[in-house]
């Protein structure tokens, strides 16, 4: 494994920094600190109601320190759609003390799902299904275009998309408003039981956003409700490949279930060019009746070990560096370029840690500056393949003078890897929710950040 250099600047212990959180038990909003005990970062907070909690946010304090290097001051949307007057999270959202604009927004269109998963923080497949209108999600689309000009990504998401029965109006109607970008989170089980659907999705110009565990079936009993679901999995996986539709594999890891699949998981992504990026997410901890254990869970370092381990260094610790637009604890990735089954990855080209350190890096001037900004673009919630500025912003971090010929060969042989650890109760920090970019849509126009709507503010009541 390739050692993280020590910086001078990080502490070995005591009280990194104060934040505030919400109670796991009844959501009211806490103080909380962020402490380094044993080489990790713990958030400790009291709750007068419901006592003291203590859970792990990060197991390398290192790690963790050095990643707040690369907080790039936020951008302003067009408009905020709420008032600052009662503070976080009443006020959401967007409203004025938000630090981001929106880099990706998330249309949830049916809050019914075709399986059960334990751990769905949407808690989806269990009421009277709902379909959102097209009137509904004509107006909340132009709110987002009010918001953004013209916005970069949307995802269409749920519960699970594919069974809403009016999916390529919707998908149309999204491509109407000329957003540059648009993902459709699903599960896959559509895609087995419906080829017709499938060479429909084909052709409606979106990337499919695809929930995958890994290759062995007691991950799907655990995670996903019964072990049959990986059979399902493997068969929208021969579907998407068939119909070459550019994919990025979703994986939830839990500790003790799923995580020796994560060397698997990248070389499947490797050979099979349709997969243009995996997404690691280690597991939430959103639907009240799950037992586990706060100070014990993965946190991003572990699953950027994990990954160095299990691909015997093909990616390294090193090629990690974080995503500086939202807060960057939330997100570390790299890309890596395919040629002839050898892979590189751009940190082995370009030293990316440097350019995209905002503490000491003032780079402003080209072509230095340039680079700079290839790479922000490509470090950026909003960046995916089938964009052409994207593909730009490669070629230019790897030298390689642009062309039409070169665009197609850079979109079927890249691969982006990523690192996400969204938070739940036991690691809600306002900081990084007041800087977060990934937003759900609401029906009343409002946008509100991921991480918020799921432990605060999302409806639970089974209507
Ligand atoms: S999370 Fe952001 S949008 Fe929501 S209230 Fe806080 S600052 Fe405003
Ligand atoms: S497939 Fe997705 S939406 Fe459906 S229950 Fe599982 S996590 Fe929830
Ligand atoms: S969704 Fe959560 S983890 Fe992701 S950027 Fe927003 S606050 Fe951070």
């Amino acid at each position: 494994m390739n050692p993280i250099p020590q910086s001078p600047h990080v502490l070995k212990t005591g009280l990194l920094d104060r934040t505030q959180s919400i109670c796991p038990v009844c959501k009211k909003t806490v103080d909380a600190d962020l402490v380094l005990v044993d080489g990790r970062v713990l958030m400790t907070k009291r709750c007068e109601q419901h006592g003291r909690f203590e859970s792990l946010v990060s197991s390398d304090a290192q790690m963790y320190q050095r990643s707040l290097a690369h907080d790039q001051p936020g951008k302003k949307p067009r408009q905020f759609a709420t008032q600052a007057a009662k503070g976080c999270p009443d006020d959401c959202g967007i409203c004025p003390n938000h630090q981001q604009h929106t880099c990706v927004a998330l249309l949830e269109v049916s809050d019914n799902c075709n399986l059960s998963c334990p751990s769905c923080y949407a808690g989806s497949g269990s009421r009277p299904a709902r379909y959102l209108d097209l009137k509904t999600a004509n107006f909340m689309l132009d709110r987002y275009l009010d918001y953004e000009g013209r916005p970069e990504v949307l995802q269409i998401s749920g519960g699970e998309p594919t069974l809403h029965p009016e999916l390529f109006s919707l998908i149309k109607l999204a491509h109407a408003k000329r957003i540059r970008h648009l993902m459709l989170n699903t599960n896959g089980v559509r895609m087995v039981e419906d080829r017709e659907f499938v060479k429909e999705l084909a052709d409606a110009n979106i990337e499919v956003y695809f929930q995958f565990d890994g290759f062995e079936p007691q991950i799907y009993q655990k995670l996903r409700g019964g072990a049959a679901v990986l059979k399902l999995k493997l068969q929208a996986l021969d579907a998407l490949a068939k119909y070459h539709i550019p994919t990025t594999l979703v994986t939830t890891l839990a500790r003790g279930v799923n995580e020796d699949q994560i060397g698997r998981i990248i070389s499947f992504g490797v050979e099979n060019r349709f997969v243009r990026g995996i997404t690691f997410q280690p597991i939430i901890f959103v639907q009240d009746g799950l037992v586990f254990d706060p100070l014990d869970r993965l946190t991003l370092p572990d699953v950027v070990k994990a990954i160095d381990a299990q691909t015997q260094g093909l990616f390294r610790v090193s090629d990690f560096v974080p995503m500086p637009c939202p807060h960057p604890t939330c997100c570390s990735l790299t890309y890596a370029f395919i040629k002839g089954g050898r892979v590189t990855p751009v940190t082995r080209k370009v030293d990316v840690e440097k350019y995209l350190d905002y503490f000491c890096n003032r780079i402003i001037a080209s072509p230095a500056g340039l680079l700079r900004k290839a790479l922000e673009g490509l470090w950026s919630a909003s960046a995916t393949f089938n964009s052409t500025d994207v593909l730009k912003d490669f070629a230019c971090v790897c030298g390689i003078p642009f062309s039409p010929h070169i665009l197609q060969e850079l979109k079927d042989n890249v691969i982006r890897i990523m690192v996400k650890p969204f938070m739940d109760a036991y690691t809600f920090d306002f900081k990084r929710a007041k800087k977060c970019c990934i937003h759900v849509l609401q029906t009343d126009g409002r946008l509100i950040p991921f991480c918020v709507y799921n432990n605060i503010l999302r409806p639970r009541a089974h209507a």
